[in-house]
């Protein structure tokens, strides 16, 4: 006698039809009803190094009175990495980007300072500008102990992320190798 496993049960369909009710049409329209309405974009997971590619669907901006809202964000069935799946951290990133606890703006904590504030991007790029440079100054080697011209910075090292496109990480690679950077480290393992 045929004994379903938990697995082949619900891949049979038999669970969504058990009580003599097929929710599947039912469940297809409230998902196309969800994202009827909504503009597409392909991003990148930025959690881990596997790069799963995602299709955020965002809502509303196309009126100019109405504040944009990401209301599904969904494995990208044509990738060839994750072919339409996500894992739960993946699965669950449409409240990551809707957490009022995101980070988006610059912030900055003064040396010995405990506290953080928000600061402009203006500030912020500043900032950072200046201390490169002062940084560089400091650290800059034109020539090795064998008088070998080297021109290099080991004093600042640079990372990067599985969401950095390929334009992004051209333009990183020419501003490390402009100003001498040796360490680097990238998750992306793409
Ligand atoms: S969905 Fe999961 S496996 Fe894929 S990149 Fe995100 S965290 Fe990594």
């Amino acid at each position: 006698m045929y004994k379903p496993s938990r697995r082949s049960f619900i891949a049979s369909g038999a669970a969504v039809t058990a009580f003599g009710f097929d929710l599947r049409p039912a469940q297809a329209a409230v998902r196309e009803l969800k994202i009827s309405r909504t503009t597409q974009t392909h991003s990148v997971c930025p959690y881990c190094a596997v790069g799963c590619s995602v299709v955020i669907h965002t809502l509303g901006d196309k009126a100019k009175n109405v504040k944009p809202a990401v209301v599904h964000i969904e494995g990208d069935p044509e990738s060839p990495i994750n072919r339409g799946t996500l894992c739960p951290k993946g699965a669950s990133l449409k409240e990551f980007v809707n957490s009022p606890n995101r980070i988006t703006k610059p912030m900055y904590r003064a040396p010995g300072s405990s506290e953080w504030k928000t600061i402009g991007w203006e500030e912020a790029l500043d900032k950072m500008a200046a201390l490169v440079k002062k940084t560089r100054d400091a650290g800059f080697t034109p020539k090795d102990d064998k008088g070998r011209t080297v021109n290099r910075l080991d004093n600042i090292a640079m990372i990067g992320g599985c969401t950095d496109a390929n334009e992004v990480n051209f333009l990183l690679s020419k501003f490390r190798y402009a100003l001498g950077i040796l360490p680097y480290e990238n998750q992306a393992r793409l």
